[in-house]
């Protein structure tokens, strides 16, 4: 590869971040940092590891330990996704809540097609239950390596590598028949939507429209709805107002 071409790899990959939530094993943490180190990428946030740094961690990484050291430590998914606004979250279960899915083939051409314009965050899950709901409704899209479906749960290290490998193919140009359109527009971070979702959902309380005994399913469903649009900001502007306005004149009626 000559020079330049792998300056762009690189800084591709320098815009897809790692997010591992919650991880129980340091081993596994070393052990993704070295899954990273192998196909360049770099960025590796951890959020609310139980054990971290630590010593097996360091022993795993094997040479990555550079990354341990650059980790970021989060108390909260919120602060991980900062700046990112296309967040894929892993998963070895096709849910039943049907989100947009992506294979990891798919998954990976579709960060780097978007990572000229912006970050990209991946989140993995707990080695035990994987990603909540919660999580996964912060996503745009889920992503799943094929496996083995009556056995399809990788060791948490083990997917890290396959979508990092996928992610450096991709990096490097793709494969031929995986074509992805850049967006041409800019989607706001995962921090503004999640502001964005917790205004949507006091209004259409305030407006008596959400029931409060029974928030999930709307929620989880107007947050398809937008995750799937991915607004930019004078959307969110514009939808903001709109919520702004029907909360006061939800007040300037109560008060008649
Ligand atoms: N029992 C958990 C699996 C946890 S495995 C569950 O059913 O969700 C730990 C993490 O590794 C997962 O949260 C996911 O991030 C990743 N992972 C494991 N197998 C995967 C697969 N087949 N596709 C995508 N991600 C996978």
């Amino acid at each position: 590869m000559a020079g330049s071409e792998a300056d762009l790899v690189q800084s591709r990959l320098s815009r897809v971040r790692i997010i591992l939530i919650n991880t129980t094993h340091p081993g596994n943490i070393g052990a993704t940092a070295r899954a990273m180190k192998v196909m360049g990428l770099s960025s590796l946030h951890l959020v609310t590891p139980k054990i971290f740094p630590n010593a097996e961690a360091t022993a795993m990484a094997s040479g990555a330990d550079d990354l341990l050291q650059s980790a970021v430590v989060h108390d909260s998914l919120d602060s991980a996704l900062a700046g990112c606004s296309l967040v894929l979250g892993t998963s070895a279960r096709l849910r039943s809540l049907s989100m947009p899915m992506l294979d990891a083939r798919r998954a990976a051409n579709q960060a780097i097609a978007e990572s000229d314009s912006h970050e990209i965050a991946l989140l993995f899950g707990r080695e035990r239950y994987g990603l909540t709901n919660e999580e996964m409704q912060r996503c745009q899209f889920l992503v799943n390596i094929p496996s083995n479906p009556e056995y399809s749960s990788l060791n948490l290290a083990q997917a890290v590598q396959i979508l990092s490998y996928e992610l450096r193919i991709a990096a490097q140009g793709g494969v031929a028949d995986i074509e992805v359109d850049p967006l041409d527009w800019e989607p706001v971070d995962g921090q503004q939507m999640e502001r964005f979702f917790e205004h949507l959902q006091q209004t259409l309380l305030d407006i008596r429209f959400l029931n409060p005994r029974q928030p999930k399913k709307l929620m989880m469903r107007l947050r398809r709805l937008f995750n799937r649009a991915r607004p930019d900001q004078n959307e969110i502007n514009i939808l903001r107002g709109i919520l702004k306005a029907s909360q006061e004149a939800n007040v300037a009626e109560d008060r008649n």
